[in-house]
């Protein structure tokens, strides 16, 4: 009887043992993406950047005479259906670690279970499952330098190579038209302006990677921090959709620092970190919509979202031109920069004293990398209110920053239109991209401060001072 491999975040045919295990059966495989409430509450810019992924995954499984099912309705009850509709003994599908995919998919295990069908999820979004990584005493990791140590000399699975061939089954069942979906729907920013930015698909992902480590890595430990030099390996895009696996990027990590590139080992580290968030997830669901350190609930943090300075802090018109930078490479590309994201996220929660959860959500919004733990962490991370985060009396100045990070102000100048003669055209596409009500023109003066930085940092150690916990 044919497999129903069920696709999610994992889009890709190397490296994906689910698909693998299914290919090695000889069975007929049929591949289903399934669009259910998960997807469908998904944030405008990371349901956009899904749309594409399935319609490339789904031209790479017909270059292997295979197709992509696609179906919308109640996950369990299209599993079911295709079942009945296609005689299909087994549902294979890789793992995810969020507290709502877990809770559906144990959901629909346990009740194709009950009617007799092989239901068997695997591994591949990550290198340690959560629950297998321990303290000496059985607990999880709070912070993450003993968390590296346990398993930066863990054998990873090398990864496996694509299914030679997928057996189809005699008559494909229908399927949905993407287009149909209309993912891209809830993309406020214009998607034309965002798309030249995507590298899309899982050839695209592995190009990435190699020219990353033909180029990159090498300099990576001092570029990383760089946000005006190209020295990142842009990876998460794909990675957040399974495009490439870790397993992938670790042992690409791991020859080259073989081959003496020194800056491969904060590679690795990073890589790990994206581990971090989901051992941290898993451990603690609360890090993704609730303060972790409990304590915080009580900071007085400013929850008005509509507040001028939020709606300043979006639109990249704080008059603070590291975090305008930043947060206009963000509206365009729908990424941003590491250095970029931990400055605007200690503006936003110290000198503008906001919630984080604004920032996360904003983010979320934006992001075509967003990844639910990494983003989570992130934020808590910069707020102070996370587990190993910055405490919250250390305020990065965003003003020396720039100093330090982008000296010759390649960054800000290849974001910031206001006031140049002949602006970058980056610069100019972010005016593009915005909604007209922002009111914002390059031919503008650039905005002042809308809150000196001396102000505000004093009034969030007030704050932390006073606070009641
Ligand atoms: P590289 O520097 O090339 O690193 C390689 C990979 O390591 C990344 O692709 C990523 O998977 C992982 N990684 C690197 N840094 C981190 C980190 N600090 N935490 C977790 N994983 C990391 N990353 C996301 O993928 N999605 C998000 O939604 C996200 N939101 C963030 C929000 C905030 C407030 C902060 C401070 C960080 C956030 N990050 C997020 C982490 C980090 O900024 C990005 O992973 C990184 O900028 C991606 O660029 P890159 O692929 O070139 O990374």
């Amino acid at each position: 009887s044919p497999i129903l491999v069920w696709f999610r975040r994992d889009l890709r045919l190397t490296d994906h043992p689910a698909l693998y295990a299914a290919a090695q059966t000889g069975r007929p495989v049929i591949p289903v993406f399934i669009h259910d409430d998960l997807v469908e509450g998904l944030a405008a810019a990371p349901k956009w950047r899904l749309g594409l992924g399935i319609g490339c995954f789904a031209d790479a499984l017909r270059d292997k005479s295979s197709q992509l099912v696609l179906r919308k309705g109640d996950a369990l009850e299209v599993l079911q259906e295709l079942i009945t509709q296609t005689g299909a003994g087994s549902v294979y599908w890789s793992r995810l670690y969020d507290p709502e995919t877990t809770a559906r998919d144990r959901r629909v295990k346990d009740a194709l279970k009950n009617q007799g069908v092989e239901a068997r999820s695997f591994g591949g979004h990550l290198m340690f499952e959560p629950w297998t990584v321990e303290t000496k005493t059985g607990g999880y990791y709070k912070v993450y330098t003993p968390f590296w140590n346990s398993v930066k000399n863990r054998a990873v699975d090398a990864p496996l190579a694509a299914p030679a061939t997928l057996t189809t089954p005699a008559q494909w069942p229908d399927s949905d038209d993407l287009a149909d979906w209309n993912l891209g729907a809830a993309m406020r920013r214009g998607a034309d302006v965002v798309r030249p930015f995507v590298q899309l698909g899982e050839k695209a992902a592995q190009s990435r990677l190699g020219a990353f480590m033909a180029h990159g890595v090498a300099e990576y430990k001092a570029n990383r921090d760089l946000p005006g030099v190209d020295g990142t390996s842009n990876l998460s895009e794909n990675l957040s959709l399974g495009e490439i696996s870790p397993h992938q990027c670790w042992h690409a990590g791991q020859r080259a620092l073989h081959d003496g590139k020194k800056g491969a080992e904060t590679f690795l580290k990073e890589l790990v970190w994206r581990e971090f968030a989901y051992h941290l997830m898993h451990h603690t669901p609360r890090l993704l919509d609730q303060n972790w350190r409990e304590e915080w609930a009580g900071f007085p943090w400013n929850e008005d979202e509509r507040c001028a300075e939020v709606k300043a802090w979006k639109q990249g018109r704080t008059g603070e031109p590291f975090v305008d930078a930043a947060m206009r490479e963000l509206y365009v590309t729908g990424r941003m920069h590491n250095r970029g994201r931990m400055i605007v996220a200690s503006y936003l929660t110290k000198h503008l004293m906001c919630h984080w959860r604004i920032g996360q959500k904003w983010f979320e919004d934006c992001l075509i990398d967003w990844d639910p733990a990494s983003n989570a962490m992130g934020w808590q991370w910069a707020a102070g209110s996370g587990p190993d985060a910055t405490p919250y009396f250390r305020v990065f100045n965003p003003a020396t920053q720039l100093d330090k990070f982008d000296k010759n102000r390649d960054y800000t100048s290849r974001w910031i239109a206001e006031g140049r003669a002949k602006a970058h055209p980056d610069a100019l596409a972010f005016f593009e991209a915005i909604p007209k009500h922002w009111n914002m023109s390059p031919d503008d003066d650039y905005p002042d401060r809308i809150i000196a930085l001396d102000a505000g940092r004093l009034r969030a150690l007030d704050a932390y001072k006073n606070r009641n916990f």
